[in-house]
């Protein structure tokens, strides 16, 4: 891709099809003076949404649409940026685009915009990813996670570790530049110690992308029990009483079913499994099996026991699974004039009290399962900075390239191939803000943006 600068670049940024405005904008050198020629006696003021006719170069004023012109280096992308709101219809959008074309402008490929904003320094790369985030995320933490993201704190949090790593690097080239001074033992400690210490930050770090998809992907809470405890009745309930943001997605057999809720400012994936009993024939086994493997993965479960049923019990796989996992108790069927209490059953776990088929009890349950989202290990909470995946893996590259300098360290082998490593380590570091001049790897990172971003 031809970087802009030269260029003017153009893209309709709301969604196309019929709308109330639509939104087109350029970037480059060519704005001021297309906006000049829509002006009749009037200064450009910056910054200022002006109401004017859009003449195009024939002179035949095409609609009436409001300007913004942003000077360069006080705009989104650095360049001179003018951006057209005009009447939402496909029609107008196509005749304004095809005339800015006309003026000298070129279409914007995806994330154009965006990228030229990181090559003119606006923001870094971890900055401009967020922006693709921000509009992805599917939760309001999810949503906060990409906002402090776009704010600068992934970055800030990469910038502390290059601080300390870069000190760290200097501690050591004291040895390589006077290899004669007999510097006490204590000291030669010293760059090994930070340097471990410097290991478990970045571990922090990197265990933070976890967080990401379960954001953005959903909590996968599972309900699981015997046949017949109610499990799909509750998932009926608890997807009834929310908003469901996808469409009902039956799982690869028949085993499970899968949907996704807003639970509170988290989006949570809604697993029904086949019922826990135990497993006779081939077929059950196969199904058990299943069921087990949700569990496992299971950040949350929702255990359902029906609360008409004498003794309920667990078969002793599932037991064994659940020992290790977040579980509600959810005592279903209270409605029911033969439902008993049932605390002592697995007596460490929250309770919750429910009718999945008449309703009661099931806001508590909700706030029930918001609060172990909350409290528990699943989400971060609101001041922690979350890395994505793609800064995880440059995170975990140099991380093994500091374990190597260690080694050297630790075997006083050589002081050189030490700080050779983790020169290597800090350009690892700046693949995450874009210290790169790698022109593949950003393609492959902005192609994933929509066109007009
Ligand atoms: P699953 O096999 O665990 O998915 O259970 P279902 O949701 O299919 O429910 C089994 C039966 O129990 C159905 O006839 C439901 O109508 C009934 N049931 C489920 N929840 C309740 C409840 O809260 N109260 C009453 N009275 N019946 C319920």
């Amino acid at each position: 891709m031809s970087t802009s600068g030269e260029d003017t670049i153009v893209a309709l940024a709301t969604p196309a099809g019929e709308s109330a405005i639509a939104l087109l904008r350029a970037s480059g050198p060519l704005c001021q003076k297309i906006l000049q020629e829509q002006l009749i006696d009037r200064s450009i003021n910056p910054r200022r949404a002006t109401l004017t006719g859009y003449r195009n170069v024939r002179g035949v004023v095409v609609d009436e649409v409001v300007c913004t012109f942003y000077e360069s280096g006080a705009s989104y992308t650095g360049e001179e940026v003018l951006e057209i709101s005009c009447h939402g219809n496909p029609l107008i959008v196509q005749l304004i685009y095809e005339d800015l074309l006309a003026r000298g402008c070129r279409a914007a490929e995806p994330g154009e915009f965006t990228r030229s904003a990181f090559l003119n320094g606006r923001i870094d790369l971890s900055q401009a990813e967020a922006v693709m985030d921000l509009i992805r995320a599917r939760s309001e933490r999810d949503l906060e996670v990409a906002r402090r993201q776009l704010n600068g704190d992934v970055g800030c949090a990469i910038n502390i570790l290059v601080d300390k790593l870069l000190c760290i690097i200097a501690d050591i080239e004291v040895y390589i530049d006077f290899p004669e001074e007999d510097l006490p033992d204590e000291d030669s400690q010293g760059p090994i110690r930070s340097l471990s210490r410097l290991g478990g930050d970045f571990d922090r770090l990197i265990a933070t992308s976890h967080y990401r998809e379960l954001l953005h992907d959903g909590v996968r809470t599972v309900i699981t029990g015997a046949p017949n405890a109610g499990k799909s009745s509750l998932l009926n309930r608890l997807l009834g009483e929310e908003r469901v943001i996808v469409s009902s997605e039956p799982g690869t057999t028949r085993d499970f079913v899968e949907e996704r809720v807003m639970m509170g400012p988290f989006l949570i994936r809604l697993v029904d499994t086949a019922g826990l009993h135990e497993a006779g024939s081939e077929l059950e086994r196969r199904s058990m099996a299943k069921t087990l493997e949700q569990l496992r993965a299971a950040e949350l479960v929702l255990l359902v026991v029906d609360t008409t049923v004498a003794a309920p019990t667990l078969p002793v796989e599932a037991a064994g699974v659940l020992d290790t996992t977040q579980v509600l108790v959810v005592e279903n069927k209270v409605d029911r004039e033969d439902s008993v209490a049932m605390q002592r059953f697995r007596g460490t776990d929250a309770h919750f009290r429910v009718s999945a088929v008449a309703g009661g009890g099931v806001p508590a349950l909700r706030d029930g399962i918001r609060r172990s989202l909350e409290n528990g290990v699943v989400v971060p909470h609101e001041e922690q900075v979350v890395v994505g995946v793609r800064h995880a893996r440059a995170l975990e590259d140099a991380k093994s390239q500091i374990k190597k300098a260690l080694g050297l360290l630790r075997e006083a082998s050589s002081e050189e191939l030490a700080a050779s490593e983790l020169q290597g380590a800090l350009e690892s570091m700046g693949r995450i803000t874009g210290r790169v001049d790698n022109e593949m790897m950003l393609d492959r990172l902005f192609e994933q943006f929509c066109i007009g971003k």
